[in-house]
């Protein structure tokens, strides 16, 4: 069973969500607006986080930057009206895992929550040995990233689609073998969710690699246009 915290204003749907993740197995709690919601993913953890982006009294958008800092493991999915796909770039750049468009379908939502707590639970302690690739070192199954030995935090889908990366050193991958080995089979959003955790995973890596001294060496992400991403072996 997984704890899942709602968050979202309208009493028609927050009580569908509700009812419906409750029928299927879930510790839910719902909140209706971005102040409760801070202070409840306060007190308690959450496996997963369905966040509404047109909330009430704060803008969704700072919801989710507060709810990422508060629940770093947490996995978070906006559900969003706003159709502009800058938002959602927004969005996730704040710390969202994954979105949904409103409206959407109970079916799909329930299939991607699946989705995205079977990949939480996966992580064998068993899995293979950590990947060293020059001063990075990937430890899968205790979902632990290195840089130079100084360990960074990375998101959970941050560090799904770096595992990703470099179990598969220089060889090129293909955006849609990425969405769907780090989202969901059935992932048909906008790709730009890939690139906004691609910018971000780089970011982290450099900030990383540049506080030690000297500077680590890092595979590189190389960005293959029209086809996905490759991560470089190191020399
Ligand atoms: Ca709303």
């Amino acid at each position: 069973m997984a704890s899942l915290l709602v968050v979202e204003d309208d009493e028609r749907i927050g009580s569908l969500l509700e009812s419906a993740l409750r029928a299927n197995g879930h510790d839910v709690t719902w909140q209706r607006t971005g102040g409760s919601a801070l202070a409840a993913a306060g007190s308690s953890t959450y496996d997963l986080i369905l966040l509404d982006l047109g909330l009430p009294d704060v803008d969704g958008v700072e919801v989710c930057r507060d709810l990422r800092a508060i629940a770093p493991a947490a996995v978070i999915v906006m559900l969003t009206a706003r159709l502009d796909e800058m938002d959602v770039v927004v969005g996730l750049e704040a710390g969202a895992d994954d979105y949904l468009t409103k409206p959407f379908g109970l079916t799909e939502l329930l299939a991607r929550i699946r989705a995205h707590l079977r990949r939480r639970s996966v992580t064998a302690p068993d899995a293979a040995d950590p990947v060293v690739a020059g001063d990075l070192v990937v430890d899968v199954g205790a979902r632990r990233c290195a840089v130079a030995g100084q360990e960074v935090m990375l998101r959970a889908k941050e560090f799904d689609l770096l595992a990703r990366l470099v179990t598969s050193l220089g060889v090129a991958l293909r955006r849609e073998t990425l969405m769907a080995d780090v989202w969901d089979e059935n992932w048909y959003g906008s790709t730009k969710t890939l690139d906004v955790h691609i910018a971000a995973l780089r970011r982290q890596l450099m900030a990383a690699a540049a506080s030690t001294d000297p500077p680590a060496r890092l595979p590189e992400i190389t960005t293959l246009r029209g086809y996905g991403y490759r991560i470089e072996p190191v020399a």
